[in-house]
């Protein structure tokens, strides 16, 4: 029972990170339009693809993290959730408390 409870809670958690995450990579895809408008009507495209570059590089950090908490979301529906998937040990509950979507152990990450 404590069990369940504890796997609630991180459901939660990866949850509300997604969500996070999500409109995060919302942001980023509106202000990419905004950017490419910008370029448009003004000169200094430089700067602009600059900022595209890096919005770019940030929605696609996004999309890994997005990527690694369905996963632990899927993780968990198995039963599965908390184990390394290169060892099956299980994680360290410190670790997973801070990168709750953390795939690997300490020795695997
Ligand atoms: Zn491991």
């Amino acid at each position: 029972m404590a069990q369940q409870d504890v796997s609630v809670a991180v459901r939660h958690e990866l949850e509300a990170e997604r969500a996070d995450l999500a409109a995060r990579l919302d942001e980023l895809e509106v202000s990419s339009d905004d950017a490419l408008a910008y370029d448009d009507n003004f000169a200094d495209s430089g700067q602009v693809a600059a900022e595209q570059g890096e919005n770019h590089a940030l929605a696609s950090t996004i999309r890994d993290q997005l990527a690694d908490i369905e996963r632990a979301l899927a993780r968990l529906d198995e039963g599965n959730y908390g184990r390394c998937e290169q060892c099956g040990n299980p994680i360290n509950p410190a670790r997973l408390e801070a990168v709750p979507s953390a795939r690997f152990c300490i020795e695997h990450a």
